[in-house]
C-alpha cells in the first residue's frame, strides 16, 4: 500500500521534466491536495494518535482562526434580502468591483478604478484566469521555486512553458533576480511574485520589490503580483503591495477574501490590473478578459454584495487578533524546529501562514528522501506534513503554522521523536 502511493508520487513528479531543464524539480502536475490525500491515506489508525495535519494551509481547522462575525452577518442579509437570486454581470457586481478597488488603492500611489477589477470565485480562478489570458503559442513564464504549485499546472494546461527562478534562502527568500534575467527571452510573457510568501514565509522589503519591478521593466513583462497572504505580515518588514510600483511595470494583482478573513471557503477573490500608464488598456485585451469571465462564471452573487459591508465593518482589532496569533505560533515553530538536529530553518517566518525547513538527510539512517519522511512520519506519528518536492524543493518540509499552540506544539513534539528514533546512532 504505501510502495505503492510512493511511487505515485514519485513518478508523478518523475514526468515533470517536460522541458528538458536539467536542474529542474518543480512539478507541473501535482498539487497539494493531492499529495495531502495520498498522505492522509498513508496514517495509521491503529497507532492511538489523533491526525494533526500542518500539511494544508486552511486556517479554519483550529477554531483559533475563525471568521469575524460582522463578515458572517453581512453575507445573511445580503442572502436573505432576497435581490442577490439571480446572475451578477461576469466581471463582477458594481458594489464589489468599488469596495475592492477601494479597499487596494488605500495602499497604493495611484487610485484603481472598479474597471480595473474583476471578480472571481477565490484567487485559484484569479491564477486561472491570468494565465489563461496571458497564453499565447510559444510563450514562457517565470515562476518561483520553492512556490506555489498551481501556477506550474496551469502553465501545463496553458500549453505556457514554465521556467523557474529561486528563491534565496540566505537572503530572506529574496529572488535570484541574475537568474531571472537569464531565464527570459522574448517569449516571456510575466513573472510571478508571491508576497508575503507561501511556502517560505517571507515579506518582501519595499527596495526589493522596487527592484523586480525595475528587472520586469527591463525585460519588458507584466508581473503577476499573488497577494492572497495580502497584509498577513507580522515580522519587521510591512507588507507592500507590488501595485506601488505599477507604473514601472504592468502589474496583475491577485487576491481573495481566503486567508486574511479566514473563509477560503467562500470562494470570493479578484484579479486586479494595476497599470496605471496603460500599457494592457487596449480595447482587444480587455474584450479578451471579459470574454473569459464570461467562461469562467462568477462567484455567488449574495457572496459579492457582502463584500462592501464586509471590508467596511470588519474591525481593525479582528486583523490584529489574527498577526498576534500568526506570530505567536510561527515564533513556537520556529524554536522548536531549532530543538531538532536534522532539521534546520534558514529564515524566521515574517508572514503568510507556511514555512520551509530543510532536512539534513546525512543524520538520518533509513529515510533517502523528503517524500520517505513525510510518508512515515504521517504512518508513524499521524502527523502531516508537506514534502519540500510538492513546492518544488527536494528534501525540504513545508509546515504550516496556521493552528492553535496545543496542536502545533504536540505536533512538533512528534516530529522530534520521529527525527530521533530516525537518526543515525
Ligand atoms: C491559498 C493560496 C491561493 C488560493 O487562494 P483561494 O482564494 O483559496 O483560491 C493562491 N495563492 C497562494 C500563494 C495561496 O497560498
Amino acid at each position: 500500500m504505501e510502495k505503492v502511493m510512493l511511487n505515485q508520487i514519485q513518478n508523478q513528479v518523475a514526468t515533470v521534466n517536460n522541458y528538458g531543464r536539467e536542474e529542474f524539480e518543480a512539478p507541473t502536475n501535482i498539487t497539494i491536495k493531492g499529495i495531502l490525500r495520498l498522505l492522509m491515506a498513508n496514517v495509521d489508525s491503529d497507532n492511538g494518535k489523533r491526525v494533526i495535519s500542518l500539511g494544508l494551509g486552511d486556517p479554519t481547522a483550529s477554531s483559533c482562526f475563525s471568521a469575524p462575525a460582522v463578515a458572517q452577518q453581512a453575507v445573511v442579509d445580503a442572502l436573505c434580502s432576497n435581490k442577490f437570486n439571480g446572475y451578477p454581470p461576469t466581471v463582477g457586481l458594481p458594489q464589489t468591483r468599488i469596495a475592492i478597488a477601494g479597499y487596494l488603492s488605500r495602499d497604493l500611489p495611484h487610485e484603481l478604478s472598479p474597471d480595473d477589477v474583476y471578480v472571481t470565485a477565490g484567487c485559484t480562478p484569479a491564477i486561472e484566469m491570468t494565465l489563461s489570458i496571458l497564453a499565447q503559442p510559444g510563450s514562457n513564464i517565470l515562476l518561483p521555486r520553492p512556490g506555489f504549485p498551481i501556477y506550474g499546472l496551469c502553465a501545463n494546461f496553458r500549453n505556457i512553458e514554465a521556467r523557474y527562478f529561486d528563491l534565496l534562502p540566505d537572503k530572506s527568500w529574496e529572488v535570484d533576480l541574475d537568474a531571472v534575467e537569464a531565464l527570459a527571452d522574448h517569449n516571456t510573457v510575466a513573472i510571478v511574485i508571491i508576497n508575503p510568501g507561501n511556502p517560505c514565509g517571507n515579506v518582501y522589503s519595499y527596495q526589493h520589490l522596487k527592484k523586480i519591478a525595475e528587472v520586469a521593466q527591463k525585460l519588458n513583462i507584466v508581473i503577476i503580483a499573488d497577494e492572497v497572504y495580502g497584509h498577513l505580515a507580522f515580522g519587521t518588514n510591512p507588507f507592500v503591495p507590488m501595485g506601488v510600483f505599477g507604473s514601472i511595470a504592468p502589474v496583475f494583482t491577485l487576491g481573495s477574501l481566503s486567508k486574511r478573513w479566514l473563509v477560503p471557503g467562500w470562494r470570493l477573490g479578484w484579479f486586479v490590473m494595476n497599470d496605471p500608464t496603460g500599457i494592457f488598456k487596449n480595447p482587444k485585451f480587455i474584450e479578451r478578459v471579459k470574454k473569459y469571465c464570461d467562461i469562467c462564471g462568477d462567484p455567488a452573487t449574495f457572496i459579492q454584495a457582502a463584500v462592501p459591508h464586509i471590508i467596511e465593518q470588519t474591525k481593525e482589532a479582528f486583523f490584529t487578533k489574527t498577526l498576534k496569533m500568526l506570530k505567536q505560533t510561527s515564533d513556537i515553530c520556529y524554536e522548536m524546529i531549532k530543538e531538532i538536529p536534522c532539521i534546520s530553518c534558514p529564515h524566521k517566518p515574517q508572514g503568510s501562514m507556511t514555512m520551509m525547513v530543510k532536512v539534513n538527510l546525512s543524520l538520518l539512517e533509513d529515510i533517502t528522501d523528503d517524500i520517505e519522511f513525510c510518508f512515515k512520519l504521517a504512518k508513524e506519528e499521524s502527523l502531516i506534513l508537506m514534502p519540500g518536492l510538492a513546492v518544488g524543493l527536494k528534501n525540504w518540509l513545508r509546515i504550516t503554522f496556521a493552528t492553535d499552540p496545543t496542536s502545533l506544539e504536540e505536533g512538533l513534539g512528534r516530529l522530534k521523536s520521529f527525527c530521533q528514533r530516525h537518526s543515525k546512532k
